[in-house]
């Protein structure tokens, strides 16, 4: 659960970084996202037992915000969600890389 929390907020600050060219934080609209993700996440009936989100059988976002979180799996899934122990590994392995790129014309 924690660790789908962290998964979470781990997606959503790659997505922004890649997309909205934020670098520690996240801008506002993903700090929305990510608040709505996580809200949703402390109430999801499957709790400790469930899958993570983007195998949940329930789909518990909102229209507008499954589309949100939808893009920022699909950019940062592939990337982050392999296994989850590989988490911090990937994670640290971003670190080290210190990418300063913008993409500013991207389609977001
Ligand atoms: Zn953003």
């Amino acid at each position: 659960m924690r660790r789908e929390a962290r998964t979470v907020e781990l997606m959503i600050s790659r997505y922004c970084r890649d997309h909205h060219g934020s670098v520690s934080e996240q801008c506002d609209p993903c700090r929305q996202l990510l608040a709505y993700a996580l809200k949703r996440l402390r109430h999801c009936p499957f709790q400790e037992h469930k899958p993570t989100c983007g195998k949940c059988p329930i789909h518990c976002y909102a229209p507008d915000r499954r589309e949100q979180i939808r893009a920022v799996m699909l950019h940062s899934g592939r990337r982050l969600l392999f296994s989850h122990p590989m988490l911090a590994l990937l994670h640290l392995a971003d670190g080290l890389r210190k990418p300063h790129r913008k993409k500013e014309s991207d389609s977001a």
